[in-house]
């Protein structure tokens, strides 16, 4: 018997998906829920569905998610017993998880101890050693004499890896090819390190040129109870950043998955640990498997080994943070069917995945069933801001193989329909849908080497999307009309506009509708035969009769006998349609207004996303051609090149390299040329 009191409220100290999906177990638990949130998220998701919701700051993070001392009061004055830290944020700041301890409120994670014993990569490794975990061959020890690193990195033969010992995000870190570029690569490493982390402690590490991401989700009780829920792959990602994770991972053996959940435990063990953990390694193509790090918290990927183990997580974090042994046992838990997950961002794929921001006007995701799920922390008018990840939700399926899972985890991508955003929902479904994928030809190169087929561009052929769309914008525009005419005369009303309209004649229209950077010019008249009312659409010398009728978001039509529908996101002039084989979008091109654009090439040049600024590329006074980089930025552990929007003369500069930016902020100010 243990004697444990479940938490009757906790506070979450996160935003978005985490902190709602942490909600939704709490809830079901019959924990009350305090919220935190900043300026931006007045009206976000997790603030409503929480039962409080406390004010901590302005939306950057520096001044309210990563205020320790804000969060903490929040606590107090509402009575949470314990702290949720989600991931990121404050979930591996031990400064905060001591502080919790001071203010006798439970932090829901591991002891101060094991989040500062995985702090440093060298210490990490050392531990790690003493405890037999395997490590990627290298050398860590203190003597930094370029002798002496280099005598390790000739003995294990090149490639090798040259790491910050205070690195993170997959920064500080430097490949070496051969003994003669040793010198020259320490050095630069040397200096990005002092710049990046005011350390220039490095270790050496054996290059794996072709590995995996396989790591193994912990989880440790206060009670001497340990047990690992499998593992994941998480190879496929982009400059060391993950984008689709699968669990049990392909080709996965039950003897080397027991060896590394072994290896993990141990790990745990080695640093006294509790609560939920993973321990990432890389896996070498011949079956070899090192320890990489650490994470001291909850993953963003924990779903997909939810999925397979049928656990709840966050029911088991809860659990052991209030003293209850592990819900399992070790010889309790099975691995049953496949599940993935696929990160949808709001980012541009085709340049260099910026991230995007701006308004999800039209927000629908696929219907959730035990095979689909879907977490986030958004919902239809809710803004993608500039101050966090923008991360839309995790898209999350379930079935019985590999196999079925993919087939729906491309379905419920073509079901996912965002408008208003850039999202990577069509570079996630070519990534799902292409042969090595399928394939499970997984290492962390995967996305580098698979390049081509991707990112390719739209290049299904247009059948009888094109009218459907110009149907819809006519009937939709006639509605309009008719609702407007109802209530007002009003001259100025938009909808008495003509300028997107050149009228042709009487009946007909105009307009030109931009597909994959092609122009179609579409002629639309207004025909009548008897009582009866339809459209004649003429695309180049092809001509459709067209008929339908809009009903909320959809459309049905009949075009030259062919009767369906789709669903329509329409948004100033970006018309997506919803069709079963996916989304296909159209802009609709307005004609050259001539004072269009007048203060569109003045003025400033805003940051995309709070970050840092790493270089700048141009000086005061120079002329700049159209989509010329800039300057660069980086955030999420992601460098963003910003360019020219048009060719001009840059005016003045706003930051250094190494300073902080807030998302939004003016960078530098731009006049376009005339
Ligand atoms: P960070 O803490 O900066 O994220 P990690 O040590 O966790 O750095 O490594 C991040 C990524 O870098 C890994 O997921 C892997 O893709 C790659 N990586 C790290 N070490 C090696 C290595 N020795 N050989 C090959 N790739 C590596």
């Amino acid at each position: 018997m243990t004697t444990s009191t479940m938490f009757t409220k906790i506070l979450i100290a996160n935003r978005g998906e985490i902190a709602c999906r942490i909600i939704k177990t709490a809830r079901r638990m019959g924990i009350h829920t305090v919220a935190v949130y900043s300026d931006a998220d007045k009206n976000a998701l997790h603030v409503t569905m929480a039962d409080e919701a406390v004010y901590i700051g302005a939306s950057p993070s520096r001044d309210s998610y990563l205020v320790a001392e804000k969060v903490i009061e929040a606590a107090k004055t509402t009575g949470a017993q314990a702290i949720h830290p989600g991931y990121g944020f404050l979930s591996e700041n031990a400064d905060f998880c001591r502080m919790c301890a001071e203010n006798d409120i439970t932090f829901i994670g591991p002891p101060v101890g094991a989040i500062e014993a995985m702090g440093s990569k060298s210490a990490a490794k050392s531990i790690m050693e003493k405890a037999n975990v395997p490590l990627v061959p290298g050398y860590h020890g203190d003597d930094q004499s370029e002798a002496v690193l280099k005598k390790a990195a000739d003995g294990m033969g090149y490639p090798v890896l040259l790491k910050a010992t205070a690195g993170g995000g997959g920064k500080g870190m430097r490949q070496i090819w051969s003994s003669d570029e040793f010198t020259e690569g320490l050095a630069a490493a040397k200096r990005e390190a002092t710049s990046s982390f005011g350390d220039d402690t490095m270790l050496v590490e054996k290059y794996l040129t072709q590995p995996r991401h396989v790591e193994i989700q912990v989880f440790c009780d206060n009670h001497d109870n340990a047990v690992y829920l499998f593992e994941r792959d998480c190879s496929v990602q982009r400059r060391h950043q993950k984008v689709i994770e699968e669990a049990p991972a392909p080709g996965m053996t039950d003897e080397l998955r027991d060896q590394m959940g072994q290896a993990a435990i141990q790990s745990a063990k080695a640093i006294g640990y509790q609560g939920a953990g993973t321990v990432e390694f890389l896996l070498d193509v011949d079956g070899s498997f090192y320890f990489m790090e650490m994470n001291t918290r909850l993953q963003v990927e924990h779903p997909v080994t939810e999925l397979i183990t049928g656990q709840d997580l966050v029911e088991w974090q809860l659990r052991v943070a209030s003293g209850e042994t592990l819900p399992k046992t070790q010889a309790e838990l099975a691995i049953k069917g496949h599940a993935l997950e696929a990160r949808i961002y709001a980012e541009d794929p085709d340049n260099d995945f910026l991230p995007a921001t701006g308004k999800l006007s039209f927000l629908v995701p696929p219907i959730e069933s035990e095979h689909v799920r879907v977490d986030t922390g958004v919902r239809q008018g809710d803004e993608v801001s500039v101050y966090y990840d923008p991360m839309i939700a995790k898209l999350i399926v379930w079935d019985e193989s590999r196999e079925k899972a993919l087939q729906r985890m491309a379905k419920a991508l073509a079901e996912y329909r965002v408008s208003g955003v850039t999202t990577n929902i069509d570079f996630l479904y070519n990534l799902a849908t292409s042969a090595p994928f399928v394939n499970a030809e997984l290492d962390t190169g995967f996305i580098e080497k698979h390049n081509d087929i991707i990112f390719h561009k739209d290049q299904r052929a247009l059948a009888n999307e094109l009218p459907m769309a110009a149907l819809y914008l006519v009937l939709s525009r006639a509605e309009q009309a008719k609702k407007v005419a109802a209530k007002t005369n009003d001259p100025f009303s938009p909808w008495n506009a003509t300028n997107a309209w050149r009228m042709n004649e009487a009946n007909a229209q105009s307009i030109v509708l931009n597909h994959s950077d092609t122009d179609y010019e579409v002629v639309i008249e207004q025909q009548r035969q008897g009582s009866d009312s339809y459209y004649l659409v003429q695309i180049g010398d092809q001509s459709y009769d067209c008929q339908g009728n809009i009903d909320r978001n959809a459309l049905y039509f009949n075009i030259n006998g062919y009767r369906s529908c789709a669903q329509i996101a329409h948004n100033e002039q970006q018309i997506s349609l919803y069709r079963p084989d996916g989304v296909f979008n159209f802009n609709q091109v307005l004609p050259d207004l001539g004072d269009a654009g007048e203060d569109a090439g003045h003025g400033g040049l805003a940051a995309p996303m709070n970050g840092t600024m790493v270089d700048v590329l141009v000086s005061a006074g120079d002329k700049v051609e159209k989509d010329q980089p800039l300057v660069i930025m980086e955030a999420m552990k992601m460098e963003h090149t910003i360019k020219a929007p048009s060719a001009g003369v840059v005016t003045a500069l706003f930051y250094q390299p190494g300073d902080m930016v807030d998302g939004g902020a003016e960078l530098l100010s731009f006049e376009a040329d005339e």
